[in-house]
């Protein structure tokens, strides 16, 4: 088994060991007779960092992992050929761990006993799994409700117990002497002795992993956001620096958006809110001025459309409509009009068919744009007064509706 340091002291950056083993398959490997590396455990994430042998080859420990017998797995990856007789069972190392990733692990996970605990003590809610990813952690407490002001109280208290400074001690108690402290979680296995993590006067927990001295030291605690989840309430937070950067992004977003609507970032939601407003009505307003406009376009076109045969047949594409603006147009025709047979097109971006007839007529529009698009290669239907239908491109699209046409006055 791998003596581990970190669980004597966390804040050890820098060790020296032996080499027991050299793995190779699937990716190479280092074991050692003792480590300060902490292994992806209880929600922790590994801890990464270099190993250095005496011919001065820097490994850089890609991952660190827990072998099924004890052993800490280190993961690395050479830096450029090195000398693999150099890593022979008993060659002396030093290995060194990425301070900054370290401490910031220890405050997420440090932050995460204390709110866990808070939890706890207002709610009597139990967190029954922790996760920690890049960029946030998160708690999934075991209630059926979780409200705002329940999480603003649990970051509250959480953050009087940093500030308090509290000292963070850990303990070996065994099985017994721990159900007597009354821990918030006990580890599943079966092991006799505990490890125990104590928050002065706050909290008692068993755990393995890393932890800073002093609340003091976990900075600050940010809850984020919360969802319900299948077991109960996810609750996202960050603490440390990593509450201190994600409230920088967080307020560079808000300026950035502040500065769109020359307002101040509190001003922000109004202002949204506002806007989106204006937009729903200035739509209304634009649907009002199409309709007007359809109706005032089909008013012109019936009136420079002579009736020939009792009907008033109307050909026409046009270059800067959309399909729904010569939709309402033929609706407007054939409204306005009863012996209106409209064959209308639309050309690019979207070239597209629509036929319609004023109710009454004997026309069918739905199979003569069945033909039409048959010939254009396009897709559609309808019913027999009015269809529709896209065309891949405007190549002989003035021809078809010509043709269209010309089957229509042979009826
Ligand atoms: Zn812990």
């Amino acid at each position: 088994m791998t003596d581990r340091l970190y669980y004597h002291d966390s804040f050890l950056y820098d060790f020296d060991a032996e080499v027991r083993e050299v793995v190779n398959s699937p990716r190479p490997a280092l074991i050692l007779d003792r480590s300060a590396f902490y292994p992806t455990s209880g929600g922790q994430v590994f801890d990464k960092g270099w190993i250095t042998t005496k011919a001065n080859d820097k490994l850089k420990v890609t991952e660190v992992a827990d072998a099924e017998d004890g052993r800490v797995v280190h993961y690395f990856e050479a830096e450029r050929d090195f000398d693999k007789t150099a890593l022979k069972p008993g060659t002396r190392v030093r290995g060194q761990i990425d301070a900054v990733r370290r401490r910031d692990h220890m405050q997420q996970h440090s932050g995460q006993h204390v709110l866990s605990a808070a939890f706890i003590r207002l709610f009597n809610m139990p967190t029954v799994s922790f996760h920690m990813a890049d960029d946030y952690c998160s708690i999934d407490l075991d209630t059926p409700t979780l409200t705002k002001e329940q999480i603003e109280s649990a970051e509250r208290l959480a953050n009087e117990i940093i500030l308090d400074n509290r000292p963070v001690e850990v303990r070996y108690v065994t099985r017994a002497e721990a159900g007597e402290l009354g821990l918030r979680k006990l580890p599943p296995t079966e092991r006799d002795e505990l490890r125990i993590v104590d928050i002065r006067e706050f909290d008692l927990t068993a755990c393995g992993g890393t932890h800073v001295n002093q609340t003091g030291q976990i900075a600050s605690v940010l809850l984020r956001k919360s969802e319900k989840v299948r077991q109960g309430w996810r609750v996202e937070f960050v603490a440390g620096q990593r509450a201190v950067a994600t409230a920088r992004r967080d307020f560079i977003t808000l300026t950035e958006t502040a500065a769109l609507f020359s307002a101040h970032i509190y001003d922000v939601p109004a202002q949204a809110r506002k806007a989106l407003d204006e937009i729903k009505s200035l739509r209304k307003q634009r649907e009002q001025s199409l309709e007007e406009l359809a109706a005032a376009h089909a008013a012109t076109l019936l009136a420079e459309t002579p009736e020939t045969n009792g009907r008033k047949l109307v050909v026409r594409t046009f270059a800067d409509r959309d399909l729904n603006f010569v939709k309402l147009l033929a609706q407007k025709l054939t409204r306005q009009s009863p012996s209106v047979v409209a064959l209308l097109a639309t050309s690019p971006p979207q070239p597209s068919l629509v036929f319609a007839q004023s109710p009454g007529q004997p026309n069918n529009m739905g199979a003569l744009l069945k033909e039409t698009l048959a010939q254009l290669g396009g897709r559609g239907g309808g019913s027999k007064d009015m269809a529709q239908g896209g065309v891949p491109n405007v190549d002989g699209l003035a021809d078809a509706l010509a043709q269209a046409a010309a089957r229509l006055s042979a009826t």
